[in-house]
């Protein structure tokens, strides 16, 4: 269809200030890569029943979809080409209501995460999920990647904090679970279908997400431990001399931890270099005496176990940003060339072998390329960067093979919290049984019979 019918029926639909063409499409970038975006034309609705009319005119024309929310997703999920429709949720950025005792929030999908944590404090309670691109990134892309971040081994991934979505099907019907109870086991749960499909099967408008009692307590650690298996000790130390307060426990092996605390990076190193690992706790609670009393005892009785080098406790929120910044400042791994960059899930007993096997397989496929990782060891999530220099794009499926197929055999997972995107897609075999991929695109068939939504995101529609 030409493309000038084709805005000229969304311009109906949506009005003058609801499209976006020509130069000011160009003038967007993705986050990652920082490519250019490209569409048709980019649609900004102002509420559901834009997003519906919109949805019903690309289904009954076969027109292809690309949804966007803040763009910081990793695996080029948001991807669209000059075929596409892009249609972003700017511009559905209201929050509606906090329930103060009830604990919920119902925003629109365009809402930035900050801006709902924000939101979420003014009212003396708190949204837990964290992640380092949280202003810019929107409710609608942490529900559909179901992201993940700091606080997962605490209070679980974006699944477990969203009670009720609405959503768009591919041919325009509005799908209404809006839903803040906790518990509603009335049918088939199909907000589930929404959370972490990469927009593949509809487009979430509006969502019931579950908030938590802010905590009156904060407590930061920073530890040097000897190696691994001190680590994954410390763990079990922490978390059982916590009391259910660890809500982070995040670990640097030393090459991430140089590279984020080495000029041009502007953090200061936290402990000095030399040790075998690094580890970030965090502790929340309730009481603020105590509950730093307790993160203390708990900290001298790994030192006694001899699971800990060094430590050091923040005393204040400078010195708590301090500990974070290396942690957080992870493009610092780009200073050296354009990176491979992976997230992968594994059990924790599993990570030194696989590590190994991984330093092996990259001495051979990549010798000179640098190997960062750091993660979150409690959700056997490890992220792995990779910086190949020169070499990059040659080296690019090889290094993917050195990542990815060590898993298998060990049933990780090739995408902890990322998603697949375009980026993974060719191995998700490796993480998913062809009954498992069978019946997602049967699920896909079902809800998008066109093909319309998100096209080649996750699995190819025909069966290769
Ligand atoms: C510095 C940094 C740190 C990060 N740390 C983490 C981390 O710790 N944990 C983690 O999980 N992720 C992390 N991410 C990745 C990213 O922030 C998350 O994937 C986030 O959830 C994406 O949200 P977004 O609004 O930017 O989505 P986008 O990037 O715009 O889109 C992501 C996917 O969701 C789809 N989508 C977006 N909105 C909708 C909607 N309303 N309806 C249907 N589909 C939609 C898109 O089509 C695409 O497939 C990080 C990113 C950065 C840049």
């Amino acid at each position: 269809m030409a493309n000038g019918q084709l805005i000229a029926d969304l311009r109906a639909l949506v009005g003058e200030q609801g499209l976006v063409t020509g130069e000011q499409l160009l003038a967007r970038t993705y986050d990652r890569a920082a490519g250019e975006v490209h569409a048709r034309v980019l649609i900004r609705p102002r509420d559901t029943a834009q997003v519906a009319a919109v949805l019903r005119l690309c289904h009954s024309r076969g027109q292809t979809v690309v949804t966007h929310g803040g763009l910081t997703g990793l695996v080029y999920g948001a991807a669209a080409s000059t075929d596409d429709v892009i249609v972003s949720l700017e511009a559905l950025n209201r929050i509606e209501s906090v329930d103060v005792p009830g604990r919920t929030m119902r925003v629109e999908a365009g809402v930035t995460l900050q801006r709902v944590q924000e939101e979420a404090e003014r009212h003396d309670l708190m949204f837990p999920l964290d992640l380092g691109g949280r202003g810019s990134a929107t409710i609608g892309g942490n529900i559909s990647t179901n992201a993940g971040g700091m606080r997962v081994v605490r209070y679980g991934m974006m699944r477990s904090l969203v009670l009720g979505v609405e959503a768009v099907l591919a041919d325009g019907t509005v799908l209404g679970s809006l839903n803040r109870m906790l518990k509603n086991n009335a049918g088939y749960d199909l907000k589930q279908l929404f959370i972490g499909t990469e927009g593949t099967l509809g487009i979430v408008t509006r969502a019931d997400l579950r908030l938590m009692p802010r905590p009156r307590s904060h407590g930061t650690a920073f530890v040097a431990c000897p190696d691994f298996a001190s680590v994954a000790r410390l763990l079990t130390v922490m978390d059982g001399q916590l009391g259910g307060q660890l809500s982070a426990f995040e670990v640097m092996w030393p090459e991430f931890y140089e590279v984020t605390t080495t000029s041009p990076a502007s953090n200061a190193a936290v402990l000095p270099y030399g040790h075998s690992m690094y580890v970030l706790i965090e502790a929340l609670g309730a009481d603020p005496q105590s509950d730093a009393e307790r993160l203390e005892q708990a900290l001298a009785e790994a030192m006694e176990l001899g699971l800990i080098a060094d430590a050091v406790i923040a005393k204040s929120d400078l010195e708590r940003r301090a500990m974070w910044a290396p942690r957080e400042d992870v493009f610092q791994t780009r200073r050296f060339g354009p990176t491979h960059n992976f997230d992968v899930s594994l059990s924790i007993a599993d990570m030194p072998a696989y590590l190994e096997t991984l330093r092996r397989g990259l001495k051979e496929c990549a010798p000179a390329a640098r190997m960062y990782v750091f993660g979150h060891v409690a959700d056997g999530n490890l992220h792995v960067v990779v910086s190949a220099g020169e070499a990059h794009e040659a080296t690019f499926h090889a290094v993917e093979r050195c990542v990815y197929e060590p898993l298998r055999s060990i049933s990780g997972s090739i995408s902890a919290e990322h998603g697949i995107g375009l980026e993974r897609k060719a191995y998700l075999s490796i993480s998913r049984t062809p009954a498992e991929i069978a019946t997602m695109r049967a699920l896909k068939a079902a809800l998008d019979p066109r093909g319309i939504l998100n096209p080649g995101k996750v699995f190819d529609v025909q069966a290769s």
